[in-house]
């Protein structure tokens, strides 16, 4: 470009109404399934039960969304396509407590812009009429037929805008977007059923049904929702409900976590990041829990008006609001339904599992159970907590044996809770440490004679780079030339155990964590305390005594988590006791 000279000729001026469309159009709608995602609001808007939604070549010749909600008369339908024309907002103060997902009047006005679209509505008790728009012109309103509700049709979207047009994905890619959203839509409204049809192909069907859970089992799988964890709670104002997944079935992405505020799906990182946080220690880095939450707040607490597609809010407190996520949080993943029941097995038949439906799951009582979480009085977590522990101890729990030096069995009020020891132990040393980490810091040991460890060359260069993070976590090597180090200090609750096994192995252990390691210092520290709690806990095949046994279930019992081991993998099974009889048939 040459600049000089065309800035003497720079003149302003207005651009045309065409040409200001298509640039304001382009800001809302990206591809087709951003059509897909507006028309789909408008429909939710409009209170529709139903909303079936069709594309060709993943939308990009033809998208249609038919409701069967409220409709609009002509003279609405006349206004619809018009720039800042709602019916959702009246006063400025409106947009102060926004209850519908739309509000800024310009989805069908940019859709209109840059497609061929056709709209035909019948609000009662009106007859229906009929709305054509190319480029943004439109033709007078004329009188059709339909029953109440409003369908309208997309053809041929960018055709004026071969820019944006060139830029599309394969249909495959495009369905796959629109395909998305509907599925998340489908989620966060249950009460609505939806298809999505491609071409002669239904994708997917989820008919209107009574509960999350329900939605849940449609959308993914039966499965899947036998395997989540109801989350509830309430700090004040705020209300958290919805599940997230039993960390035994997890994700490699964070695609399927869906945050919903007073109805309308937003991403947030801060929701994000308390997600992450309750899940840490339970699964490995790298995997991610499910999850549905719904977040209902006073509709004044939050404002929605701050992204140009609206898929993101800023909450007035949003401290409280995260508080509020982390305890519900925190509550589900400590309940005794996070714990994972031995899959039934019926000899007789092939039985497959009811469709949950409310509450199914096999054994839903919880070592908290009669704790109230009641968070209208500002419970804080660490309180809750305390109350849970009250709880649990009431409860009637005995070893009563140890089955090929590896499991614990535990008789419940229930039934039968079969035990890993290993990795009830290794959950047990793990939550200690991080709790002294977070306190008062981890209590060591100086031993009076230091283990002598041999590595080779490229682990030692590891070592030696985070010699003062191991210090941290109560491991204080002492780089002793070429491939040795000498270990000085140790974590006083393990040093006795790891001393009987040696710290060869441990050592290396501890280098190929700090090398793979994230370079987030917490998630290093929380590397590096699975590493040396699987180290120091009682190894599969250990006799330990019953009165030892017991103890560590009792341990265990307090913990936040007890179900999980720091790698996610199951601790407790249980068995329950309508399920033994079931097998013996006596019911
Ligand atoms: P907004 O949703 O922000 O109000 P839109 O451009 O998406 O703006 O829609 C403009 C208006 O058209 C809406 O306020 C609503 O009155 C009407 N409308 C759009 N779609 C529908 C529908 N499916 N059913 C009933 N009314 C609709
Ligand atoms: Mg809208």
């Amino acid at each position: 470009m040459h600049r000089s000279d065309s800035l003497e000729h720079m003149a302003i001026e207005k651009l045309t109404d065409d040409l200001a469309r298509k640039i304001a159009a382009g800001e809302v709608i990206e591809r087709p399934a951003s059509v897909v995602k507006e028309l789909v609001e408008n429909a939710i808007d409009a209170k529709s039960e139903r909303i079936d939604v069709e594309l060709a070549e993943g939308g990009k010749t033809g998208i249609v969304v038919r409701d069967d909600g409220l409709g609009m008369d002509p003279s609405d339908l006349d206004l619809c396509v018009a720039r800042h024309a709602t019916s959702k907002i009246h006063h400025e103060a409106d947009l102060d407590a926004i209850h519908t997902l739309g509000f800024r009047g310009e989805a069908l006005a940019s859709i209109a812009a840059v497609s061929k679209m056709r709209i035909v509505s019948r609000a009662e008790p009106e007859e229906a009429h009929r709305l054509e728009v190319e480029a943004g012109v439109a033709q007078p309103v004329r009188i059709d037929s339909r029953a109440t509700g409003t369908t309208v049709e997309v053809r041929d979207l960018f055709f004026n805008l071969p820019a944006r047009a060139r830029f599309l994905g394969t249909s495959r890619t495009e369905l796959l977007h629109s395909s998305r959203a509907v599925q998340r839509y489908a989620l966060v409204e249950e009460g609505i059923g939806w298809t999505l049809r491609h071409g002669d192909r239904e994708i997917f069907s989820a008919p209107r049904c009574g509960s999350l859970l329900d939605r849940i089992g449609q959308i993914y799988s039966v499965e899947v929702a036998h395997a989540m964890l109801s989350v509830e709670g309430r700090l004040g104002d705020i209300r958290i409900r919805g599940y997230v997944s039993r960390p035994d079935m997890r994700r490699g992405s964070r695609k399927d976590q869906l945050f919903v505020v007073n109805g309308r799906a937003v991403a947030d990182r801060g929701l994000s990041y308390v997600l992450a946080s309750a899940f840490r220690g339970i699964l490995r880095p790298g995997s991610y829990p499910m999850a549905v939450l719904h977040i209902d707040l006073p509709p004044e607490q939050v404002d929605v008006n701050v992204h140009p597609r609206k898929e993101e809010v800023r909450f007035g407190q949003p401290r409280q609001v995260q508080d509020a996520l982390s305890a519900a949080l925190l509550q589900a993943l400590s309940k005794r339904a996070a714990v994972a029941p031995l899959p039934a097995r019926d000899p007789g038949s092939t039985a497959a599992r009811p469709a949950p439906s409310g509450v199914t799951r096999g054994s839903t009582t919880s070592y908290g159970s009669a704790l109230p979480f009641n968070l209208q009085t500002a419970m804080t977590a660490s309180q809750a907590e305390k109350e849970a522990e009250k709880v649990r101890g009431r409860d009637d729990l005995r070893v009563i044996g140890q089955l090929q030096s590896t499991y614990l069995l535990v008789e419940t009020a229930e039934g039968l809770d079969i035990i890993d020891q290993h990795i009830a132990h290794e959950r047990v040393l793990y939550e200690r440490l991080q709790k002294q980490l977070g306190s008062e810091g981890i209590s060591r040991q100086m031993f009076l004679l230091p283990a002598r460890v041999e590595v080779p060359f490229e682990t030692a260069a590891v070592l030696s780079q985070h010699l003062a993070l191991l210090e941290e976590v109560g491991v204080v090597l002492e780089a002793f030339g070429g491939g040795t180090f000498l270990l000085r200090e140790y974590p006083r609750m393990l040093a006795e155990e790891q001393t009987r096994r040696g710290f060869q192995e441990l050592i290396e252990a501890l280098a190929d964590a700090l090398r793979e390691g994230a370079d987030v210092k917490t998630a290093l520290f929380d590397r590096v305390l699975r590493e040396l709690s699987c180290a120091g806990a009682i190894k599969a095949g250990d006799r330990i005594p019953l009165a030892e046994a017991q103890a560590l279930v009792e341990q265990l019992l307090t913990l936040d988590n007890p179900n999980f081991c720091p790698h996610g993998r199951p601790i407790i099974r249980s068995l329950s006791r309508e399920e033994l009889d079931r097998q013996f048939k006596r019911t």
